[in-house]
C-alpha cells in the first residue's frame, strides 16, 4: 500500500506535464546542446569540484529542440546544477529546460511562443513540431519562468565576424516579442513576467569579451538597430521572416524617446534583463551563476 501512496502522491505533486520551463535561445553556436548537457549530466560529477567538468558531449547539429528535466532544491540555495539533490535530500523543485534551434529559419517557431499573453508554452510542440499534427499528442501548457539568451563571447569580440549584429537581431526580436506580449495584456491583468538572462558564454577563452563588455556591446547594437528599423530601413527579407515588423509604430524596442537603449528600459514592460558570465567547458566562471540565476526564478 505504501508504494501505491507513495507513487499517488509524487505523481499528484509533480506530473511531468505542469511542470514549469525555461527557454534556452541564442544564436547557433553559442552552446545551447552544450550547456542543456552539462546541466542534465549535473549531478554525475563531483560537487567539490571547482573546476567544469571537461568534456561535456559532443553537441549534435539537431534542428528540433530538445528538453530536460532539471530540479533545483528550494531550501538549500547553496546547491548547484552538481549536486545530487536525491542524495543530499534538499528539497527539490522540478522544471524543464527547453533548447531551442538558433538558425534563424527555425527562430519564429520559438518566437511564436513566447508571444502568447498567458505566459505558457506547450513544450511538446516546441520539442516535436510534428507532434503538432498528431492525433492525440500531448499538448499540456507549462508555465514559462523564465529565458536564457546564450551568447558566444568570444565571437562578438571578432569585429570581423556578423557575430554581433546578427546576435543582437535576434535579441532585439525576442525582447520586443516579450514587450509586445506585455502590451497586449487583456484588462488590467499583467502577463506574469519572463526574466530574461544573457548569458555571455565561453568566458574560458582568453579572446571572449567579459561579461560587462558584452552588455554594453549588445547595447549598444541594439540602439543602432532600433533607430534602423524605426526609419524602416530594413527590408523585409533581412528580416528573415522573424517576429518583427507587424504593425507601424510596434517595433520600438524599449522606452518612446530613449536614444540610447539600455536593458533597464525593458523593466517599464516588466521585463527583467541581467548580463552573467560564464563558460560551459575549459576553465574559467563556469555556470553556476547561471544556475543561480534560474534557480531563483523557478
Ligand atoms: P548551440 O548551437 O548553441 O547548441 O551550440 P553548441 O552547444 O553546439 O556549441 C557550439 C560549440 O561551442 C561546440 O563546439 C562547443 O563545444 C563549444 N562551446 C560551448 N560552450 C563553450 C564554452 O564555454 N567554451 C568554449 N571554449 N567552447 C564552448
Amino acid at each position: 500500500l505504501i508504494p501505491i501512496i507513495l507513487h499517488f502522491i509524487f505523481s499528484a505533486t509533480t506530473p511531468y506535464t505542469t511542470l514549469p520551463s525555461v527557454l534556452l535561445v541564442g544564436p547557433s553556436g553559442a552552446g545551447k546542446t552544450a550547456l542543456l548537457t552539462l546541466f542534465e549530466r549535473g549531478p554525475l560529477y563531483h560537487n567539490n569540484n571547482p573546476a567544469v567538468p571537461t568534456p561535456v558531449a559532443e553537441t549534435h547539429t539537431s534542428q528540433t529542440p530538445s528538453t530536460v528535466e532539471l530540479a533545483v532544491s528550494t531550501d538549500r540555495p547553496t546547491t548547484t546544477y552538481r549536486t545530487d539533490l536525491d542524495a543530499t535530500g534538499a528539497t527539490a523543485k522540478k522544471f524543464l529546460l527547453i533548447d531551442t534551434p538558433g538558425h534563424p529559419k527555425l527562430r519564429r517557431h520559438a518566437l511564436a511562443h513566447l508571444a502568447s499573453p498567458s505566459a505558457t508554452i506547450t513544450p511538446s510542440l516546441l520539442v516535436s513540431p510534428a507532434a503538432q499534427k498528431g492525433e492525440g499528442a500531448e499538448t499540456s501548457k507549462s508555465k514559462l519562468k523564465a529565458l536564457v539568451f546564450l551568447v558566444d563571447a568570444a565571437a562578438l569580440a571578432d569585429t570581423d565576424s556578423a557575430a554581433l549584429s546578427s546576435t543582437a537581431e535576434y535579441l532585439y526580436d525576442v525582447l520586443l516579442t516579450l514587450q509586445r506580449r506585455f502590451l497586449r495584456r487583456s484588462g488590467s491583468r499583467a502577463p506574469s513576467n519572463v526574466p530574461v538572462l544573457v548569458a555571455a558564454n565561453k568566458l574560458d577563452l582568453f579572446t571572449a569579451l567579459p561579461a560587462a563588455l558584452v552588455k554594453s556591446q549588445l547595447e549598444a547594437e541594439l540602439s543602432r538597430i532600433r533607430k534602423t528599423r524605426s526609419k524602416g530601413l530594413l527590408d523585409s527579407g533581412e528580416a528573415d521572416g522573424e517576429v518583427v515588423g507587424g504593425e507601424e509604430g510596434e517595433g520600438w524596442l524599449g522606452a518612446v524617446g530613449s536614444d540610447k537603449f539600455s536593458f533597464k528600459e525593458m523593466v517599464e514592460f516588466d521585463i527583467e534583463v541581467e548580463v552573467i558570465g560564464g563558460n560551459v567547458v575549459g576553465d574559467g566562471p563556469g555556470a553556476d551563476k547561471w544556475w543561480k540565476w534560474i534557480g531563483e526564478r523557478i
